[in-house]
């Protein structure tokens, strides 16, 4: 199909965000001949599934890994993983309470799945093979505001360009998407009040995350994550904790600690410091030895909208159709890694309806 479109559009769909919904819809539009801009804020792909260096350790500091369902995202992993940027890791992990007591082994036989290198494999694989003819990614292109004139898209940077085009994918979080269109002139007008109510009912947990480089190997069991019981007031503030030396992304030991929701929330406005303090405590029985001598490099990182509490069960939420304007990503159809990739093929595919007419 070609659905390019005539007049002076810069592309035919602008993506807002290079996350693994955005890199997944690209891929898809351009599968349809779809001409794509995908505007990233950031300076590295992916999003939350987000891989760093920390001195010459290398932590997954978001998503840490992700499991396969769907005949889709089967596929996309299965080309990812031929292409050598996804192994499976692993076909579960340790279950423990707060204190270390009452460990479960690991295993439910469901395989989980992680970036060859980091979490950030998936996404730069797709990054990698969007066709340049037809898609182009631009990093630390912050979106200002997203609007409408005519039947076109003006989507506004920080750096003072504007684009035009004939449709838009936006999947950064909700909150921010709403943000954007709120500066763009969208409300009340310009989007579907359906669509609005539900945009606006949509809500994330923030998580802080701990990432300490260590100058000997953790107690963490083998395959090296152990996941904590639900939350609860007997239970500490640690969700999951990894080790990336075991996981077989860094060359040296490393953990990556995740607090609860609750926890998180807590203290989100807690000064950076009281909160590593807070975490370095809970983790102690998982690291041999004093803490002091033990831990040679420390980082914290507060994600605000780390997981959506609340889901809408559509696969993607059309903020308008003229011209299409449709919001997608982990809160739309199933959370998650998969979630958000099946969220932003759905956002592709209506856009391509929509361009050629049919829906
Ligand atoms: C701490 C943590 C642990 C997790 N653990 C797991 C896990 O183990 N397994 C699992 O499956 N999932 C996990 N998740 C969830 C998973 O990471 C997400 O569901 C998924 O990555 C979301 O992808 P997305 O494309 O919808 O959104 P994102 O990855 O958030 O992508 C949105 C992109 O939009 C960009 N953006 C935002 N605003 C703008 C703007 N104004 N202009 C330009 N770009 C913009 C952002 O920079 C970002 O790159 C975890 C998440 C977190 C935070």
């Amino acid at each position: 199909m070609n659905a390019t479109m005539p007049g002076d559009h810069d592309a035919d769909a602008v993506i807002v965000g290079a996350g693994i919904a955005g890199l997944v819809a690209a891929r898809e539009l351009v599968a349809s001949g779809v001409r794509v801009i995908v505007l990233e804020k950031g300076r590295g792909l992916g999003g939350r599934m987000a891989t760093r260096r920390l001195g010459t350790a290398v932590c997954d500091h978001g998503a840490q890994f992700f499991t396969v369902r769907g005949r889709a995202f089967g596929t996309l992993v299965r080309e990812a993983h031929d292409a050598g940027a996804v192994v499976e890791w692993c076909d579960g992990f340790t279950r423990a309470t707060a204190n270390g007591s009452g460990m479960l082994p690991p295993g439910d036989g469901h395989p989980r799945w992680r970036g060859t290198a980091g979490m950030t494999g998936l996404p730069k694989h797709l990054a990698a093979e969007l066709d340049p003819a037809c898609g182009e990614i631009r990093m630390a292109a912050k979106v200002t505001s997203l609007g409408v004139e005519g039947v076109d898209v003006i989507v506004s940077l920080e750096d003072g360009n504007r684009l035009r085009a004939a449709a838009a994918i936006v999947s950064s979080p909700v909150p921010q998407s709403l943000d954007l269109m709120e500066a763009g002139g969208m409300m009340p007008n310009a989007i579907d009040p359906d669509a609005l109510r539900t945009l606006r009912a949509i809500d994330y947990d923030p998580c802080f995350t701990l990432m300490l480089v260590l100058d000997r190997q953790s107690l963490v069991p083998s395959p090296g994550g152990i996941q904590f019981e639900a939350e609860g007031p007997a239970n500490g503030p640690i969700a999951w904790l990894a080790d990336n030396q075991q996981k077989g992304i860094s060359s040296v030991p490393s953990l990556t600690i995740h607090a609860t929701a609750a926890f998180s929330r807590e203290h989100f406005e807690t000064p950076p410091d009281a909160v590593t303090e807070l975490l370095l405590e809970a983790v102690a029985p998982w690291i041999d030895g004093p803490l002091a001598s033990a831990v040679v490099e420390r980082s914290l990182h507060r994600w605000k909208f780390a997981q959506p509490t609340t889901a809408v069960t559509e696969p993607l939420v059309a903020a308008s159709t003229r011209p299409p304007i449709v919001c997608c990503g982990d809160a739309f159809g199933g959370a998650k890694v998969e979630g958000a990739a099946s969220s932003g093929l759905a956002a592709a595919r209506w856009v391509v309806r929509v361009l050629a007419g049919e829906a």
